[in-house]
């Protein structure tokens, strides 16, 4: 695949349902035996669950529990602090 295609590519938010470019989001990781992980670079390998980078979805996210969903396996509540955290960093850019 190359680069120009990747762009391309959207994923959805797990919470809204919304088709976005993936900079737009933020990536949970499942990487098989382990337990998730959030992924603010986008590097880690594995099966990703993908949230957009609005204050709106991450609280919707949390309160859902969408991640598991997506997931499918238990996500600690650190991870949603993570991106809740990142999520308000952003905003007060
Ligand atoms: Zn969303």
């Amino acid at each position: 695949m190359t680069r120009s295609q990747e762009k391309r590519f959207k994923r959805q938010c797990a919470a809204c349902r919304q088709m976005r470019e993936r900079d737009e989001l933020f990536r949970v990781v499942k990487v098989k035996g382990e337990a998730p992980v959030f992924d603010p670079e986008g590097k880690i390998p594995g099966r990703g669950a993908y949230i957009c980078r609005d204050p709106q979805c991450v609280r919707q996210a949390e309160k859902k529990r969408v991640l598991s969903r997506s997931l499918h396996c238990a996500v600690p509540e650190d991870i949603y602090s993570q991106i809740r955290e990142a999520c308000e960093g952003e905003a007060g850019l």
